[in-house]
Order: C-alpha cells, then sequence, then structure tokens
C-alpha cells in the first residue's frame, strides 16, 4: 500500500470535483476529501447515491458539498460548459479533478467485440474526462496549486486478451496524463497524474472477477493514502506520473 500519512487540514478551503463520487472508488474519495477539510463537489449519474454522499459527509461535519448530475456516456459539450459556469459562479475556481468513473464494458475478443458497446467505453473512460478537463482548464488556471488526477488500470499499461475498450481506454487515460503534463510541465500551478487504484473491493471489481473472494482486496477507503497525497500540496512537484495506490 502507498504511504502516506495526510494531515487533518490538508485539503483545507479546497474546491475538488469527483467523477463517478457516489460509489466505489470514488465515494471513498469525495468522503476522504471532505473529511481533510474540502468542498467537493460530487459528479455522477445516480442522483440518489450521490444524495447519499452529500448526506454522509455534512453527517461527519464536513463542509458542504455539491452534486452535479452528470451523464459521461450522454453528456454534450454543452452540458459541461454549463457545468464549467455553474462552478464559475459559485466558486470562481477548482483546486482538484479527480476523474474516477468509468465502465468495463464487455470482456469478450477484439475479434467479436461489440461496436455500440465499444463506443460506451470510450465515451465514458476517455472522450468525455478530455472534454471536462478542457473546459474546466481556465478554473483550474485560476487555482494556485491545481492537481488533475486521472485513473488507470494495469491494463492500461499493458494489454490483455478480452479487455477489449476498457484496456484501450486506460492506455488512451495515461496518454492524456502524459500529454497534458507535459503541457502544464512549466506552468507552475498546476499537475497531472495518474492512479492505478490496483484490486478494490468494488461493484466493478465483482463484475470483472465474478469467482473472486471480495474479502481478498481492500476496500476503498483503504487505498486513499495516494489519492490524498497527489491532491494535497506535498505531491506539488510530481507531474506527469503514473503511480499505484497499492
Ligand atoms: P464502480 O463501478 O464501483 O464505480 C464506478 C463509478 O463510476 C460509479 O460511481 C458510477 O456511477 C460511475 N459511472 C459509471 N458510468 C457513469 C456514467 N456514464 N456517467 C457518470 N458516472 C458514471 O467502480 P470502481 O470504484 O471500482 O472504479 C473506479 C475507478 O477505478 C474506475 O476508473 C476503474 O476503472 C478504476 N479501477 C478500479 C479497480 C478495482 O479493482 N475496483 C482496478 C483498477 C482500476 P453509478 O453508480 O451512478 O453508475
Amino acid at each position: 500500500m502507498f504511504e502516506y500519512h495526510a494531515p487533518d487540514n490538508l485539503l483545507e478551503n479546497k474546491i475538488i470535483l469527483v467523477t463517478g463520487a457516489g460509489d466505489g472508488i470514488g465515494r471513498a474519495a469525495a468522503l476522504s476529501y471532505a473529511a481533510h477539510g474540502a468542498t467537493v463537489i460530487l459528479v455522477g449519474k445516480t442522483i440518489e447515491k450521490l444524495d447519499k454522499v452529500y448526506d454522509e459527509i455534512e453527517a461527519a461535519g464536513g463542509p458542504k458539498p455539491a452534486i452535479l448530475p452528470l451523464n459521461l456516456e450522454t453528456a454534450t459539450e454543452h452540458d459541461l460548459i454549463d457545468i464549467t459556469n455553474t462552478l464559475d459562479k459559485e466558486f470562481g475556481h477548482i483546486d482538484g479533478l479527480l476523474h474516477n468513473a468509468s465502465v468495463l464494458g464487455i470482456r469478450t475478443p477484439i475479434e467479436s467485440y461489440d461496436p455500440v458497446t465499444w463506443q460506451q467505453v470510450m465515451q465514458v473512460n476517455i472522450n468525455t474526462p478530455f472534454l471536462l478537463t478542457q473546459t474546466l482548464m481556465p478554473l483550474l488556471h485560476r487555482s494556485e496549486n491545481a492537481s488533475i488526477i486521472f485513473t488507470s488500470s494495469s491494463v492500461g499499461r499493458k494489454g490483455r486478451a478480452y479487455w477489449g475498450a476498457y484496456s484501450v481506454s486506460k492506455f488512451a487515460t495515461e496518454g492524456l496524463m502524459q500529454v497534458l503534463a507535459d503541457e502544464v510541465e512549466n506552468t507552475a500551478n498546476i499537475r497531472a497524474n495518474c492512479i492505478n487504484p490496483g484490486a478494490t473491493r468494488t461493484k466493478m471489481r465483482a463484475y470483472a472477477y465474478p469467482g473472486e473472494q471480495p474479502e481478498t482486496n481492500p476496500e476503498p477507503g483503504e487505498i486513499m493514502p495516494l489519492y490524498l497525497y497527489l491532491m494535497g500540496k506535498d505531491s506539488q512537484d510530481i507531474n506527469g506520473q503514473s503511480l499505484d495506490a497499492q
């Protein structure tokens, strides 16, 4: 496990957007960022799940979060500009962007991979995250010290049979991060990195590995040290890296 002990006030006064904040690793990141002082913008598809996370943050005494429902599969450029304008009016800037939401698609050989599913996976996992990053850049530039985190996977570093569009989308995620990181290298205030969470006890993991005992993998809350490290000031010189949470 990545070792880092975050001070309680690590993210005080920070505004951090988390995609897929209603479940799994994104939910744990939203709770953890709020517990360390951040105002978290909860972005996701299922509003009831976002509401629950909102209530959990409030019950724990964290800063009042915001909810922005967004389906990454169907969102248009116009929707993302609307979201950016809302955030601009409300906060004026953002300090953190965690691209976490993803879908697995199907596990099947390339030869028979359903093209419609291919497009859906690429839309959720890479195309919309690209557009969201692009529209949010002006708000990130206004931060004193902004961190953009993309979520990768081991199959985004080495291709594996039958992982199809998911694997390819994670290679593209690593590529997007590297290109962006190189572009912001000389801007003192923005950095971009990837996290590979490693096997983690979530719905996606259970779906990908139905034969596995869930207890063999850590819970999302246990892999948060790297998520905190890369979002906080202790990593301000880290840019263009792909790091393992476990
Ligand atoms: P989960 O399936 O548990 O959670 C995925 C999250 O993404 C949910 O909040 C889901 O929202 C959201 N989401 C899915 N589709 C959309 C969409 N169209 N629009 C908006 N939000 C959407 O996955 P994990 O927590 O396991 O995965 C988190 C990240 O970690 C992913 O990027 C995944 O690829 C990566 N990862 C996970 C590993 C693991 O072992 N768990 C290993 C390696 C990488 P909703 O519930 O509303 O559908």
